[in-house]
């Protein structure tokens, strides 16, 4: 049977090396079945059929390369890993059910009893909870340290230091983290350096062309960008994927072929999308800087920014969420985000729709004061993950924030 435009499918394999991030994002890993559909068919099946009893034997001994259970591969998802990889410049990506399972797979995969952690101490809250309360039940140690300070990260190598993990820029201050150098202090001591690329996406940051290992994200947040699935990603060298590939079809935090479509699908729009957020949120940025009302501005596009010169540095870009703190205590806060009428007040970010959040009190609600204040959030801070709503109406709404200080 013929097969139309499939074998000129064939013929395009993309790199990094060959073709531009937005042809990536629509032509790397796309899939064409017979029915010579343009977009990409989607394959929500569990299992697969053979043609004998033979076959299935040959499948299942390893013989013959082919599908045998969705747990294992599915052809959606398979092609939002080769997207992933291609725009990570990775070799390989392997998906996951969510971003938590994709640092669960890191903590179950390459280490054992016994290893010790460096983690950021800024990092997604229940990243910390899963280093601290159940990889520490595998006999995982973790050290938390100050992203930003190189000498601690170095300090904190044991002898048995196996694994270095950030997220930079950092939630919601945009601490960041020089990947290269830390790249460097894990290596020296042989250990891997994983990066969460969730806030930034291979757009904005290219993790692994600066020296990291792995790099994983939350598909959840950019990578869909309209909020309609939980899903992450894992992506690194053949060698280490083949690794958290085991541990996922074994322990079954794969993920569905509905959500891999979605997230396929998805990242042919990321490049616009994420230059989209960008630009508001550096509107914002600017203007609410000029506010009277507003105490200070978190954003790595300001000047202002601490760490503005090594942003420029190591990313291509800035993002598109920004904290700012509001004259006054919590009550103040809580006072702007309730006077806004249109950005939606929840905990996540990264969707075409501008969300405004309190750290204090939710994502960052279960560590304790001190804590808290080390890390830098204090109570009149307000995080905004600027959508793609028409920058007039965004600044009027927070506009109703301010007039309510
Ligand atoms: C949301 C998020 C996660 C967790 O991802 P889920 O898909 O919710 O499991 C991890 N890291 C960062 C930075 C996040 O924002």
């Amino acid at each position: 049977m013929a097969k139309p435009g499939f074998e000129r499918e064939q013929r395009i394999q993309f790199t990094l090396a060959e073709a531009g991030l937005s042809t990536l994002a629509i032509r790397a890993g796309q899939t064409r079945t017979a029915e010579g559909e343009h977009s990409d068919a989607i394959f929500p099946t569990s299992s697969f059929v053979y043609s004998s009893a033979r076959e299935a034997a040959a499948r299942f001994s390893g013989d013959e390369e082919g599908n045998i259970y969705s747990r294992f591969t599915n052809p959606t998802v398979h092609a939002f890993e080769k997207r992933m990889a291609a725009l990570e410049g990775a070799e390989r990506a392997v998906a996951t059910s969510s971003g938590m399972a994709a640092i669960l797979s890191i903590g179950l995969a390459l280490l054992q009893q016994g290893d010790h952690v460096v983690c950021s101490r800024s990092v997604f809250g229940s990243t910390i909870s899963l280093f601290e309360k159940y990889l520490s039940r595998a006999g995982i140690s973790t050290t938390f340290v100050d992203p930003k300070d190189l000498h601690a990260w170095e300090a904190a190598i044991q002898a048995n230091t196996r694994l270095l993990f950030l997220e930079t820029p950092s939630n919601p201050l945009g601490e960041l983290t020089d990947i290269k150098a830390v790249a460097a202090i894990a290596h020296k001591h042989d250990a891997w350096l994983a990066v969460d690329n969730c806030f930034l996406t291979p757009v904005f940051q290219r993790p692994l062309l600066l020296g990291a290992d792995i790099v994983i994200h939350s598909a959840t947040k950019y990578l869909d960008g309209q909020g309609r699935c939980v899903g992450g990603v894992v992506v690194g060298s053949d060698t280490l994927m083949e690794e958290i590939y085991g541990f996922i079809r074994t322990g079954g935090a794969c993920m569905s072929p509905f959500n891999a479509w979605v997230f396929h699908k998805g990242l042919e729009t990321l490049k616009i999308r994420m230059e989209a957020h960008e630009r508001n949120a550096m509107e914002m940025a600017i203007w609410l800087q000029q506010q009277p009302g507003i105490e200070k501005v978190y954003y790595t596009g300001l000047e202002s920014h601490a760490q503005h010169a090594l942003a420029i540095q190591q990313q291509n870009g800035f993002g598109g969420v920004l904290s700012f703190e509001v004259s006054g205590d919590q009550d103040a806060a809580w006072r702007f985000i309730d006077a806004t009428q249109m950005v939606s007040i929840t905990a996540n970010l990264g969707d075409v729709k501008s969300t405004i959040t309190h750290p204090a009190t939710t994502t960052h609600g279960r560590m304790t004061p001190e804590a808290r204040a080390e890390a830098g959030i204090k109570p009149n801070l307000v995080r905004l993950s600027v959508g793609h709503e028409d920058i007039e109406d965004i600044r009027a709404d927070m506009q109703l924030g301010l007039n309510a200080l």
